[in-house]
């Protein structure tokens, strides 16, 4: 594999520079460049303009509103727009659910969700995991019973990410309990305001209202509702994580967001008489996450050099990236509160409810929200299926163990 720039690459990262310049709002920029994160608003806003510029869904086929870009370029996109501090789109309706929709709905699904997934005005949460169920999914107790051309869902869920700012659920349901826990999995979408739902939230470690428990008290969803064939839910998830992590790579961006903030910490804060950036035991730590950010990225590039969906070492890669991506992420959000020094132990409210500009937190705009970051990447380990269960797949797709 070539990794030298390729010059077309180059004007097409160009190009993505110069539309973020011109059209980014300058106070999402703010916001993000002083440490606080962007709340569904600020994502609509944001996927707004994409959708004029027909960029909003970019890894989708192209008859669903693609871009037709290869995956570099889409690497490319995602790493201009994170590192300029853009907020991120609809996680759980743009990645995970509108592929199984595309995939595997009716025309009135299509028609019915994509548009506003597309444009950025309907948001989703992913309804998956329960108390006891999370790696080992297949045990899930939630149940769907048909009744005419309804089922009636009794159960719960729980770390239902932004389920509070949620329009729909995509749901796993038992619809067969006495068969294998796999062969009886349903995938319903379930309109969050329906009688019955109820979102309860949990603060995580970081002081943020990012999760949730959901609770379904005989909530009636429409038959049409479900995905594909009853029963066959579990098909649709496989495909769903398979795919999730063929759109991965895009983590590389937030390590690239953290070196960028680490040298504007190092130019401004001193080590005693000499600034950060010459103190040779910080410009050593910065040296190496530099080193190792470049070897992910490396990585990423020579496997979308030659990507090929059907190819069979996807998995591995996306397993390995994964344990690595995200075990350099909670090291460098580490260094980041240690190189803050006592800016790190002040108080700063939930990053998403406080606007820049209101309130403002004592210390310099680069500290906020660092000490909040490093607190939520304990969770990076875990998200996205556990590191461990990652080191098992990994131990059976790369090593045949
Ligand atoms: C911030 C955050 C956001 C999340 N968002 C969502 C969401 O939006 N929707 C959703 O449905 N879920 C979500 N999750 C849940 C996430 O998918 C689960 O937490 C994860 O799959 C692990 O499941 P668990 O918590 O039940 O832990 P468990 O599966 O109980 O694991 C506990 C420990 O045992 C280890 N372990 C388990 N099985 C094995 C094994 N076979 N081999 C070796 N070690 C093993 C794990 O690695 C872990 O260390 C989120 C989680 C977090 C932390």
């Amino acid at each position: 594999v070539d990794l030298r720039p390729d010059p077309a690459d180059e004007a097409f990262r160009a190009e993505v520079r110069r539309f973020v310049d011109e059209n980014l709002p300058a106070d999402l920029a703010q916001r993000a460049s002083t440490g606080f994160l962007p709340n569904r608003a600020d994502a609509e806003r944001w996927q707004a303009i994409l959708h004029k510029r027909g960029w909003s869904v970019p890894r989708w086929p192209v008859e669903h509103g693609g871009t037709g870009w290869t995956p570099k370029q889409i690497h490319i996109f995602d790493d201009e727009l994170y590192t300029a501090g853009a907020p991120v789109p609809n996680y759980q309706g743009y990645t995970l659910v509108a592929p199984v929709i595309y995939t595997f709905g009716t025309a009135e699904q299509k028609q019915r969700f994509l548009p506003p997934i597309r444009e950025g005005t309907q948001y989703w949460a992913q309804g998956f995991s329960e108390p006891g169920s999370g790696s080992d999914l297949a045990s899930m107790k939630t149940r769907a019973v048909r009744q005419g051309d309804h089922y009636i869902v009794n159960g719960s869920k729980i770390w239902t990410t932004q389920a509070h700012w949620a329009d729909w659920i995509f749901l796993l349901v038992k619809t067969d309990i006495e068969v294998k826990p796999q062969r009886g999995v349903s995938f319903l979408l379930v309109d969050a305001k329906s009688p019955g739902v109820t979102v309860q939230p949990i603060l995580s470690i970081d002081g943020c209202h990012h999760l949730n428990a959901t609770f379904y008290d005989d909530v009636k969803v429409p038959v049409e509702n479900l995905i594909g064939e009853e029963n066959r839910g579990w098909d649709y998830t496989k495909w769903l994580l398979a795919n999730e992590r063929a759109f991965s790579g895009g983590e590389v961006a937030v390590l690239k967001r953290y070196l960028k903030k680490l040298h504007l910490i190092a130019r401004a804060e001193r080590a005693g008489d000499v600034p950060l950036l010459q103190e040779a035991s910080f410009a050593r730590r910065l040296a190496e996450s530099e080193i190792e950010t470049a070897a992910i990225e490396m990585s990423v590039l020579r496997f979308l050099g030659d990507y090929r969906a059907d190819d069979p070492r996807g998995a591995l890669v996306a397993s390995i990236l994964k344990v690595r991506c995200t075990e350099l992420q909670q090291r460098m959000s580490e260094f980041l509160v240690e190189a803050i020094g006592a800016y790190g132990a002040v108080f700063h409210p939930d990053v998403y409810e406080h606007a820049a500009g209101n309130n403002p937190v004592p210390g310099p705009d680069y500290a906020t929200g660092l000490a909040a970051d490093l607190f939520y990447r304990r969770a990076a380990s875990i998200y996205g299926g556990t590191n461990e269960v990652q080191r098992n797949l990994i131990a059976k797709l790369g090593l045949q163990l």
